[in-house]
């Protein structure tokens, strides 16, 4: 038997139409449940689900309806009970954590309701963060950085820190940083639950505008306004989906490939995370003085400890070694008798007062203490 005809591939009616290429996204009968106590919880129910690349999607559901839990199994932070996850035709489960971490950081980018800064860095270095994951060199990873920021307003409140940003110019901080390795699919969950509504609609316009760029955007919502500038339109309750609407004249649009970053390898990329850790940590104990300098004080004073400790014990060690010597080894006794326990030794006369002068007269000799010992029977009363 030949081949299928492509072309019978594209005559399908319901756009978008089937490609031969694997979907971006495709749940099978994904189910996810969590353990509450004894009981279990069916977050979602046998979801089925494709989402094919340049797609604007909204998953509009009730709070509780399970749209976060989707989100996470979308975006590989969580992985279904039961059913199966394909990412471009890979299915998710062969894959190894480190798999799935250069997965979300080379293709999701993630925008979330309480947007998720870094309160220690500015917003230039919030945008930069997921570039260092990806090991691109720091000049180009600063370079963009400041286009994304400037493309989205923000060129003056680069050097801002999120908590000098008003919320919707702190969305926009998260929006560039889920663009900088790319971006080319925005997880976006309740990107405009914080914002008011002119906030809100000027963020959904910048998500518009990034799908029309060929970028798959995904939002979750439960508020249908914010769902309306999606083509499609998924909504779920209790953990099953309920209706898959597309909005008319729409399909999707093939994303336009990337533009390679510049990557730096092994040992230089390895020695950039080191560097970049090691600033942040330095700029974060910069800007929390008082509890750096606590810290500080609490091993100063635990080194202190350890150190006298082991001081004190081996100067006493010292002392009470060169007592023993003192005591013992340059020591000797010259006793009358064969030895210990000679019963005969009292009676030995041989041993006088002139034989101790005679030994002091030796050169080797320091100083000689005759010393007489008896032993008698007292009885008192
Ligand atoms: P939504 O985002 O639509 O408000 P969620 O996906 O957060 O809803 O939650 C869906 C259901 O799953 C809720 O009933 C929630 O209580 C439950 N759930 C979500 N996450 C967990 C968890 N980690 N442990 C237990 N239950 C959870
Ligand atoms: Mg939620």
């Amino acid at each position: 038997m030949s081949p299928p005809d492509q072309s019978t591939f594209y005559e399908r009616p319901t756009p978008p139409a089937k490609r031969s290429a694997p979907a971006l996204i495709e749940l099978k009968k994904v189910r996810r449940e969590f353990p509450a106590g004894d009981e279990v919880v069916v977050a979602l129910k046998d979801v089925s689900l494709t989402i094919e690349h340049g797609e604007m999607v909204a998953i509009v559901g009730s709070s509780g309806s399970g749209k976060s839990t989707l989100m996470n199994i979308l975006g590989c932070l969580d992985r279904p009970t039961s059913g199966t996850y394909r990412v471009l035709g890979r299915d998710t489960r062969d894959m190894a954590p480190d798999d799935l971490a250069a997965l979300r950081r080379e293709h999701f980018g993630f925008i979330f309701q309480r947007y998720h800064l870094l309160s220690d860095l500015t917003a230039a270095g919030n945008v930069e963060t997921p570039a260092i994951y990806l090991g691109r060199a720091p000049e180009e990873r600063r370079a963009e950085a400041r286009k994304l920021l400037t493309r989205l307003g923000l060129k003056d409140r680069a050097g801002h820190t999120p908590n000098q940003l008003s919320g919707g110019q702190q969305q926009r901080v998260s929006i560039a940083r889920a663009l900088i390795n790319g971006g080319d699919v925005i997880l976006a969950d309740e990107p405009t639950g914080a914002l008011d509504t002119t906030t809100g609609e000027e963020v959904m316009g910048i998500l518009r505008q990034l799908n029309s760029e060929g970028r798959t955007i995904i939002i979750v919502t439960h508020d249908m306004h914010v769902a309306e500038h999606a083509d499609r339109i998924i909504e779920i309750r209790d953990g099953v989906i309920v209706s898959d609407t597309r909005k008319a004249g729409t399909s999707a649009v093939v994303a336009k490939g990337q533009p390679h970053a510049k990557l730096t390898h092994g040992a230089e990329s390895w020695r950039d995370r080191f560097n970049e850790a090691f600033r942040m940590a330095l700029r974060a104990m910069r800007s929390h003085k008082l509890r750096t300098f606590l810290t500080m004080l609490g091993i100063i004073i635990g080194i202190a400890a350890v150190v006298s400790v082991v001081a004190l014990g081996e100067g006493s060690r010292k002392q009470v070694l060169s007592n023993i010597s003192a005591l013992g080894t340059n020591t000797i006794d010259v006793r009358p008798g064969t030895g210990f326990g000679d019963r005969r030794a009292s009676a030995t006369r041989t041993l006088t007062v002139a034989d101790a002068d005679a030994i002091a007269e030796q050169s080797y000799v320091d100083s000689v203490t005759p010393t007489v010992s008896t032993s008698a029977t007292l009885r008192r009363g």
